[in-house]
């Protein structure tokens, strides 16, 4: 979403901190929502529940939307470390080593997960995850 000067309505270039036409200071709020979408993954649940939190960021929609996934897709990685870590922990030997390797990949896997949505939190798109969409969407606030 491109965002335009407040006092002349001149478009405005990504990250600017004032109007290219008329020098006019850029507020915070006038930032893209898209940069502020992408950070909202960048400190995982931290960051999502930061800008759920923080005026002005917190009332536009693209923005909670990736943050709350932000906070679904770590509950779901902290839920598969606990899981993965108890099996590995209780197995037997072999059984134990398999889980090792799976805990690998699917920590893997999270990462370019992690990756692919701070880049469609960049480009705007409302990219949503498979049943964590629908957690972010419990996401009570
Ligand atoms: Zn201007």
């Amino acid at each position: 979403m491109a965002s335009s000067c407040q006092r002349c309505g001149a478009a405005l270039n990504i990250g600017a901190s004032s109007c290219p036409s008329c020098g006019a200071p850029v507020a915070p709020a006038a930032q893209p929502s898209n940069i502020i979408s992408a950070l909202c993954y960048l400190g995982f649940a931290i960051t999502g529940i930061i800008f759920l939190l923080v005026e002005p960021y917190n009332r536009d929609e693209d923005v909670r939307f990736h943050a709350r996934q932000s906070i679904a897709l770590s509950v779901a990685w902290i839920a598969f470390s606990i899981v993965m870590g108890v099996l590995i922990a209780v197995l037997p030997g072999p059984l134990s080593h398999l889980f090792i390797m799976l805990n690998r990949l699917g920590d893997l896997a999270l990462a370019i997960l992690w990756l692919f949505l701070v880049y469609q939190g960049y480009i705007g798109n409302r990219f949503r995850v498979p049943v964590l969409a629908d957690w972010a969407d419990a996401v009570p606030f």
